[in-house]
């Protein structure tokens, strides 16, 4: 497909692709070659894959989505909406231009106080102007400061992308398609029509599942960047030699998003509605995924194991703390602790479960052959 073809595609199904070519789109520009060359790369490594294609779209919501329109071809998209670039983009301007946030990152000597929000917890670009009018972003004076936010605005988007590969690679919305599901765009927003009731479980189950191929796929490659990264200066390269550190940002960036999405505890209506596991859970199961990964690249004794576990739960206490320093209202600060209760921990069992149940049926139309065995 040409260009123009896939853009009207993503028009006719999904809403309007970001026109790259626009002058004030730069940055997203810069961040979309960036997603795509990683996009390309793994799918150029495997001949098994099928033709995958992604935009970003004008939508002002906090959320992005993979799905396969119907053109009679193997032909999936994934799409990432402008909401979610703007919101991050303000929220790490706020961070890393913070002479009081992540203190061991670079030289903080030339930034600022704060710049607080009134509630950091933004699901929409509306929820953002509300708050700061249309001023751009905050801009890190020292330059170490700025690597960083690339850095971690680099390691949000690259999740959020291979979490929609995920839903495509190991089947999920081939698995959907077959009860009937489809994307649609009605209104303003997407929701799913369909032929046949699925359970929350099983949608629950596909968001463990693509969290898991994310955080699988980006500590891979932060494990294979170690040492090589071209753009950090001389006095600041001990930071890109140490996949310790930059596991640990992963992390924080991750607890970031899942902060925002989650920013409260849910009620159990709510919980029994919502077709994404709490994101206290999410966090909790990533972390597992992760110690998995990094055991499997790097063999770790027990102890080790321990130290990744502690330096990762220091890096959600961080995280959380962040989220307050950005905040000038009180937050609630329980929402995390939510993974550990008695109540998440049963969500947490009956997604194990319910995948072992699933795990056969998705094989049939999965594109990876290799689905974990566990969650
Ligand atoms: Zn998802």
């Amino acid at each position: 497909m040409t260009n123009e073809e896939i853009d009207h595609m993503f028009e006719n199904y999904y809403g309007k692709p970001v026109d790259l070519s626009k002058a004030g789109n730069e940055r997203i520009r810069d961040l979309a070659n960036i997603l795509n060359i990683k996009l390309n790369r793994i799918l150029q490594g495997n001949d098994t894959y099928p033709e995958i294609h992604f935009r970003f779209i004008e939508d002002p919501e906090f959320n992005a989505f993979a799905d396969k329109p119907e053109l009679g071809k193997n032909i999936y998209v994934i799409a990432i909406n402008t909401g979610i670039f703007y919101i991050l983009e303000d929220l790490i301007g706020r961070i890393c231009g913070s002479n009081s946030i992540l203190d061991d990152w670079g030289d903080l000597s030339e930034e600022d106080d704060t710049i607080k929000l009134n509630n950091p917890h933004m699901l929409s670009l509306q929820d953002l102007y509300k708050q700061r009018g249309v001023s751009n972003p905050i801009i890190p004076k020292h330059e170490s400061r700025r690597i960083l936010g690339r850095v971690l605005f680099q390691y949000m988007f690259t999740s959020v992308l291979y979490h929609e590969l995920g839903h495509i690679i190991n089947g999920h919305i081939d698995y959907l398609r077959k009860f009937g599901y489809r994307l649609r765009l009605s209104e303003d927003k997407h929701e799913y029509e369909y032929e046949n009731e699925i359970d929350l479980l099983t949608f629950r189950t596909f968001e463990m599942d693509a969290d898991a191929f994310a955080a699988n796929k980006c500590i891979d490659e932060i494990i294979r960047a170690v040492g090589v990264s071209e753009e950090a200066p001389q006095e600041w390269k001990f930071i890109f030699e140490s996949y310790h550190r930059l596991v640990g940002l992963w992390v924080f960036s991750q607890y970031l998003i899942l902060r925002i999405l989650g920013g409260f505890v849910p009620t159990m209506d709510e919980i029994e509605e919502d077709c994404h596991p709490p994101s206290g859970v999410r966090q909790s199961m990533i972390i597992s995924a992760i110690l998995t990964s990094v055991n499997s690249e790097i063999k770790l004794e027990e102890d080790e194991l321990l130290a990744f576990h502690q330096y990762f739960t220091f890096q959600i206490d961080r995280a959380e703390e962040v989220f307050q320093e950005l905040s000038s209202s009180k937050l609630n600060v329980e929402s995390i602790k939510f993974g550990l209760s008695e109540a998440g921990t049963n969500i947490y069992k009956s997604l194990l479960a319910k995948w072992v149940i699933i795990r056969p049926e998705l094989l049939k139309v999965a594109y990876n052959k290799k689905l974990r065995d566990i969650a």
